[in-house]
C-alpha cells in the first residue's frame, strides 16, 4: 500500500471513501505504534487519528497524555508511512501539533460550538497550508458549523473537511448523539465542494451499532468515515464503549456495501432518467394541486369573514385527518407522513385565511 508522502497533502484528499482511525486517546506509546501498525498493514486507512488533548465533560477524568503523545504519533508515522491528525482546541496545541509535523488538524465538537476558540484557532493558522477538518458542534445548529468552516476560509485554510459525529439531545435515544442525518445533508447541500465525513463512533457511543451507522453513512453519500480504534478496547481509556480493534474495524469495512454515486452505464442512465423523469412531472402535478388547494382554502377563508365565524374548526379537521390516514393507509403512505404532510398544508391554509380575516 501506497500512502501519501506528506510533502504532497494534496493528495490526502484524493481517497474516496476517505478513512480515518485510530484511538479515541493515545494513551502509551505502545497502544498507539500498535494501532498504527496494524491500521497500516490493513492498507485501507488512510489517515490516523489520535486524541492528545481530551476535552472533559467533567474534571477528574483522563485529560490526554500531552505533548509527548505527539512524539509517538510522530514515530508511528515515520515507522508505518500512515499521516496523522490530532485534535486542537488552543493555540498552542495548534503549535506543538505542527512542531511535531501533523498532517491534518481536526476541531472537536465542544470547541466548533465556541466562535471565540474557533477564531483563536484560525489565527494561529494564518498563513499555514494545512488541511482542517470540523466537527458538528454538539448542539444542532448550522450556523455554528459554517462559522466555524467560514472562520478557517477566512484564515485561508484551503482544505478543509466536515466531520459529522451527532448532536447532544436531552433524554434517551439508543444513540450517543443523535445522527439527525437532515442537519448534514443540509449542511452538504450548502458545501457541495467539501468533503462530508462521517463519525459512526460517537455517534453510536457503542460497538454494536456502528456497522448500521456506517452503512447509512454510505448509502447518503458520505465522503469518508472517522471510526476509533484500539487495540484493547474495553480497556481504552476514554470512550471504552465505542472502540473496536484494527481487525474488527478492517472486518467492517470488508462488508460495508460500498456504493457508487454515479455509473458509466447508458442503460443504468437511461432507465434513472425516465425514472427522474417521472417524479418531476408528478412533482409539477402536486405542486399544481397545491395551490389549487390553497386557493380554495381562501375562498372559504372570504366565506368565513363574511360569516365571521373562527378559522380553526376542530371538528372539520379531525375529520380531514382522518379520511386522509384511511386513504393513504390504501395506497401504501404511512400515518405519521400523512400527519406531518397534512399538518404542514394545513398551518399554509391557516395562515392565508388569517390574512383574508385579517384583511
Ligand atoms: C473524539 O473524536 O475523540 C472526540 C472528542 O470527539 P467529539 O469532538 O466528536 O466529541
Ligand atoms: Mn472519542
Amino acid at each position: 500500500m501506497n500512502y501519501v508522502s506528506t510533502d504532497n497533502k494534496d493528495a490526502l484528499w484524493g481517497h474516496r471513501p476517505w478513512i480515518i482511525s485510530g484511538p479515541c486517546s493515545a494513551e502509551t506509546e505502545e497502544q498507539v505504534l500498535s494501532t498504527a501498525r496494524s491500521l497500516a498493514a490493513s492498507g485501507k486507512i488512510h489517515l490516523f487519528r489520535s486524541g492528545i488533548w481530551k476535552p472533559r465533560t467533567k474534571p477528574g477524568g483522563f485529560e490526554g497524555v500531552g505533548r509527548v503523545g505527539l512524539e509517538w504519533l510522530k514515530k508511528a508515522k515515520s515507522e508505518t508511512g500512515l499521516p496523522f491528525t490530532v485534535e486542537v482546541a488552543t493555540a498552542k496545541q495548534v503549535e506543538e501539533a505542527l512542531e511535531f509535523g501533523t498532517d491534518v488538524l481536526w476541531i472537536g465538537a465542544r470547541t466548533t460550538v465556541n466562535p471565540f476558540s474557533v477564531q483563536e484557532i484560525a489565527d494561529a493558522l494564518k498563513g499555514i497550508d494545512i488541511p482542517v477538518l470540523i466537527k458538528n458542534p454538539i448542539n444542532p445548529d448550522l450556523e455554528l458549523w459554517t462559522g466555524a468552516l467560514e472562520r478557517m476560509r477566512g484564515a485561508g485554510i484551503r482544505r478543509i473537511g466536515l466531520i459529522h459525529r451527532g448532536f447532544s439531545t436531552y433524554g434517551n435515544t439508543e444513540y450517543r448523539n443523535a445522527p439527525l442525518w437532515h442537519l448534514a445533508i443540509e449542511m452538504k447541500l450548502r458545501y457541495p465542494q467539501i468533503p462530508m465525513i462521517n463519525d459512526p463512533s460517537h455517534i453510536c457511543g457503542r460497538r454494536d451499532l456502528l456497522m448500521d451507522v456506517m452503512q447509512r453513512s454510505v448509502d447518503l453519500d458520505f465522503d469518508g468515515l472517522m471510526i476509533e480504534s484500539h487495540p484493547e478496547p474495553e480497556q481504552a481509556w476514554s470512550d471504552a464503549n465505542q472502540q473496536v480493534t484494527p481487525d474488527r474495524l478492517i472486518e467492517m469495512l470488508e462488508q460495508v456495501r460500498w456504493r457508487a454515486e454515479d455509473v458509466n452505464s447508458d442503460t443504468f442512465h437511461s432507465a434513472l432518467d425516465a425514472l427522474r423523469q417521472q417524479i418531476n412531472q408528478l412533482d409539477v402535478e402536486m405542486l399544481q394541486l397545491l395551490g389549487r388547494r390553497m386557493q380554495v382554502a381562501e375562498e372559504i377563508g372570504r366565506y368565513k369573514k363574511e360569516n365571521n365565524i373562527t378559522i380553526l374548526q376542530a371538528g372539520r379537521w379531525q375529520e380531514i385527518m382522518e379520511n386522509a390516514c384511511a386513504r393513504g393507509e390504501q395506497v401504501g403512505l404511512s400515518r405519521e407522513f400523512i400527519t406531518r404532510y397534512l399538518e404542514a398544508v394545513h398551518m399554509e391554509s391557516i395562515n392565508r385565511q388569517k390574512r383574508i380575516l385579517d384583511s
